[in-house]
């Protein structure tokens, strides 16, 4: 489009330059041509006039010759006519015209006219006609007549037609007598001449003459001879004549054009001339615009140039990539200001050589850069890297690529350029350095990885994995060699009165213990065994053998007996034994958690049947399990739903049979099953560890009935509640107590035998004491099924001991039994102890034991545990005098 335009434009501009001064010099041409012409017709106008005037000039003067000759002829015969008109005969008329005949003229014919009538005439042949013409009476000759009479003077007429026939001009001569009267008007002598001999005689007819001719009277019109030549711009002359003038016009045969001649030769010749100037000036024209089109052209290949060489040289020094050329033959360099820049030399134009090149170079990379060049002048593509040393000692890391191209005529040359890529080669060495040290690192990471998951997989202290590591080995069991069908069997190891020995002889003792258990199991175990530690004391064997029941029963018994043996440690021989619980199973069935988790059951209930034993995981044990975790399950929920409430047992006093106080026990209000004691689910309670909420609650339902039935009158004076081993742990205990607000005498807190026997625990005795100082009773509960010493009875000094009823039931045929509770009833008065009987089934038991000394008695002869709104029915009634 652009382009288009450009060349329309050099087009126009080309037509301005060719043919603007050939235009110009083709009007002045024209105009010139012209005006010559112009001149050149004048002249030959000039010329051509004075030709035909020269020659009217000639006729002029022959017609006025002539006709005065004519007329002269006549008035010599008119004189001589005035004198003898008296003797004038005819004869002498013809003689005397006869002479006039001889002479050379044009006259026709002269007649006398005596008183205007023509009476002779000569020659009378021919002109018989006119005798006796009367002038006065002839229309058209009578003004001339008269004229000629009254002026006296010659009045010429014509041409006419004459009477006699033909045209001439008529001449009247008037002739007057001398009289004595006077001068006497004789009459006329008329003379006609000739009209075609005076033409002739003139050469007015001669066709020789180079001239149209016209004669007409002056002031006339009309010509009588020739045609009209008033608009052919004729030439004019006068003729005088007596009596007038005639006008002579003449103008060249054929016209003015036809006397200044063709000119067509001249203008050819003009034009000749002017094409002869206009081509040259077209040529020059048209070269000149070739010559400025060009020129254009150049100028802007020029503009190009610059522009290409601008934004190049911009590309180039913001890149500061230096240029370089070599004469391959010659080893002559060109290098610009940047080159020399990159190589650290003076940016002086000056020339360089392929030896400066060389001398910039870095010593170790001379050889190869001198073979890359080498190479790349034979191949025609030359690449190169290498390193550059300047005069400070700076080193620069260069890049130089370069082509082979030959001109004709011309050495082949190398062109090529060169950039500083320092940065670059120093990035990728540091990328280096950092890949070498990631690596490092990684490898050190991973060695620490390996350290790290070795630890995570295994126990600091024994070496054996750990319960992590036992936790992948049974979640990818199948895939660790062991067989599909394989079986397998886990056993779960627990060291028992390991506690204490932590407790009492220290940590390091506790440590010295368990490594020496991971020995033992080590070396009791074949090497293929998986044996880990999964817990402070407890262990697990995984055995992979297809061993039966007798021989893994057979290595459990081997590892309770090797446990159970003393360990000596810093003087100290340490006793500890194990419990042991043992699952089998195959591993295409069995998940391995679940095969701990059997294994755990069994341990369990090892445990539960006494230490240093061992069980064997089975399906009944798995049922009960489960029944026991529905139970569990029910007794949260049932504790969410305050399913669990206090029923009471009254006590009496064995003497009065007056009410002292009630027993609160609890019971669990199941949804499903009814009322149910603690028997079924106190156990599963303990083992959730919700025995002492279960306390907690019916506490706090005994005193808020204890409060209602103040309030109602009935006169319950105290009430006792069982407190498990758990509850008398909690280090919350008193802080709680203390919030209920528990008036003293009011509240008894039953205590199992067992309590302080077994425990030397500071918290137990130092809440029992706490109890104590809110005024809250404590009761030893189930007396004589353990072993209470007296001194620990002494130690703890209830309030009051209640016996249990398995030793109350037999008293009634046992003397034995009844020896056997008078002691205990003794020693509690000697201590200042109350007694209760439980279990008092009958009033024969009540009265045995009112006997006895008994100051308490509780039991179904008196009343069972009765929910509180029995319990108040029966307080009311009184129910039990009744049956006292
Ligand atoms: P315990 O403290 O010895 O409670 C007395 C138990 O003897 C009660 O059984 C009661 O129903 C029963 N009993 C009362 N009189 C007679 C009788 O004349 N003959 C017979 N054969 N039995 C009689 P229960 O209510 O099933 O309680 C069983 C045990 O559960 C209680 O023994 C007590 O140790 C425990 N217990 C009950 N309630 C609670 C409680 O709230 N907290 C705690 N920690 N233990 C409780
Ligand atoms: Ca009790
Ligand atoms: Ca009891």
């Amino acid at each position: 489009m652009a382009k288009d335009q450009s060349t329309l434009r050099d087009h126009h501009g080309w037509l301005r330059q060719t043919m603007l001064p050939a235009l110009l010099a083709l009007i002045v041409l024209l105009i010139g041509g012209v005006y010559l012409d112009l001149q050149n017709t004048t002249l030959a106008r000039e010329r051509a006039q004075a030709r035909v005037l020269a020659e009217l000039a000639l006729i002029r003067a022959k017609v006025e010759g002539n006709i005065t000759a004519n007329i002269q002829l006549v008035r010599g015969l008119v004189s001589t006519i005035s004198t003898e008109q008296t003797t004038m005969t005819p004869e002498r008329f013809a003689a005397l015209a006869s002479r006039l005949f001889e002479e050379q003229s044009q006259l026709r014919s002269v007649a006398l006219a005596p008183d205007l009538v023509v009476t002779t005439t000569y020659p009378l042949a021919g002109n018989e006609g006119a005798i006796g013409l009367n002038y006065l009476t002839n229309p058209a000759q009578r003004g001339a007549a008269l004229l000629a009479r009254d002026t006296g003077r010659l009045v010429l007429a014509g041409p006419v037609d004459l009477v006699q026939g033909g045209r001439g001009f008529i001449g009247r001569f008037p002739v007057f007598t001398d009289s004595p009267d006077g001068r006497q008007f004789w009459g006329l002598v008329s003379a006609v001449v000739d009209m075609d001999a005076l033409y002739a005689d003139s050469d007015l007819t001669n066709p020789a003459l180079g001239v149209d001719v016209s004669l007409a009277v002056a002031g006339g019109m009309t010509p009588f001879f020739g045609r009209d030549l008033s608009d052919e711009e004729p030439v004019t002359a006068e003729v005088s004549l007596p009596h007038g003038t005639w006008i002579i016009a003449a103008v060249p045969k054929g016209g003015w054009a036809a006397a200044t001649g063709d000119n067509w030769l001249f203008r050819l010749a003009i034009a000749a001339a002017g094409i002869l100037i206009l081509v040259p000036i077209v040529i020059t024209g048209c070269l000149m615009g070739e010559r400025n089109r060009h020129f254009r052209a150049v100028k802007r290949r020029e503009a190009d140039l610059t522009r290409v060489t601008r934004r190049l040289d911009l590309a180039l020094g913001i890149s500061r990539i230096g240029v370089w050329e070599m004469d391959a033959v010659t080893k002559d360099l060109v290098w610009d200001d940047r080159m020399n820049q990159l190589y650290g030399l003076a940016t002086d134009g000056g020339p360089r050589s392929y030896l400066d090149w060389r001398q910039a170079l870095h010593a170790d990379d001379l050889a190869q850069a001198e073979d890359d060049f080498a190479r790349g002048i034979a191949t025609g593509r030359y690449e190169s890297t290498f390193r550059s040393v300047h005069g400070d000692g700076t080193v620069r890391h260069l890049r130089s690529i370069g082509a082979v191209y030959s001109d004709p005529d011309c050495n082949p040359r190398i062109l090529g350029i060169n950039w500083d890529v320092t940065t670059d080669v120093e990035l990728n060495l540091e990328l280096k350095q950092a890949t070498a040290t990631t690596q490092a690192r990684n490898a050190e990471l991973e060695t620490a990885r390996v350290r790290i998951e070795h630890n995570a997989l295994h126990d600091s202290l024994t070496g054996l994995p750990n319960r992590r590591y036992l936790d992948e080995i049974l979640q990818g069991l199948a895939g660790r060699g062991f067989g599909a069908d394989q079986s397998i069997a886990l056993l779960h190891i627990d060291l028992d009165r390991f506690k204490q020995i932590n407790d009492t002889l220290g940590h390091a003792a506790g440590d010295a213990m368990l490594i020496h258990a991971s020995a033992v199991l080590r070396a009791k175990c074949r090497d293929g065994d998986f044996v880990a530690r999964i817990g402070g004391d407890e262990f697990v064997v995984l055995t992979t053998a297809n061993d039966s029941q007798e021989d893994l029963a057979a290595l459990a018994a081997r590892i309770v007996r090797r446990m159970r043996q003393p360990v000596p440690y810093e003087g100290h021989e340490c006793r500890f034994g194990v419990s042991i619980g043992i699952a089998r199973g195959c591993v295409s069935t069995l998940e391995g958690r679940q095969l701990l988790i059997n294994a755990d059951i069994a341990l369990y209930r090892a445990k539960a049947r006494g230490r240093n034993c061992y069980e064997f995981f089975s399906e009944a044990l798995q049922a009960e399990v489960i029944n026991t975790k529905r139970v569990a399950d029910e007794i949260l929920s049932g504790l969410e739903r305050d399913e669990f409430v206090a029923y009471y047992q009254p006590q009496f006093d064995a003497q009065t049979h007056d009410l002292v106080g009630v027993e609160a026990l609890a019971r669990w209000r199941h949804p499903t099953e009814g009322i149910k004691t603690p028997d079924s689910f106190i156990p599963v309670a303990e083992e959730l560890n919700v025995m002492a909420t279960i306390d907690r609650l019916i506490l706090e339902q005994a005193l808020a009935d204890l409060a209602r039935w103040d309030g109602m009158g009935l006169g319950v004076p105290r009430a006792s509640v069982n407190v498990s081993l758990r509850r008398l742990h909690d280090e919350e205990l008193i802080t709680s107590l203390r919030k209920l607000d528990i008036a003293p005498g009011r509240v008894s807190f039953e205590l199992v035998e067992s309590i302080y026997l077994d425990d030397g625990d500071d918290i137990v005795s130092w809440n029992i004491e706490q109890i104590k100082e809110l005024g809250i009773d404590v009761e030893i509960d189930d007396f004589g099924t353990g072993y209470a010493s007296i001194v620990s009875l002494q130690k703890l000094h209830p309030t009051r001991l209640k016996i249990d009823r398995q030793l109350i039931m037999p008293i009634l045929t046992d003397p034995a039994q009844r020896r056997l509770l008078t002691s205990i009833i003794d020693i509690g008065k000697a201590m200042g102890i109350e007694v209760v009987a439980e279990g008092v089934e009958t009033m024969e038991h009540a009265a045995i034991l009112r006997d006895l000394g008994c100051d308490i008695l509780q039991g179904y002869a008196f009343a069972r545990p009765l929910n509180p709104a029995d319990l108040e029915v029966f307080l009311s009634a009184q129910s039990w005098r009744k049956a006292s």
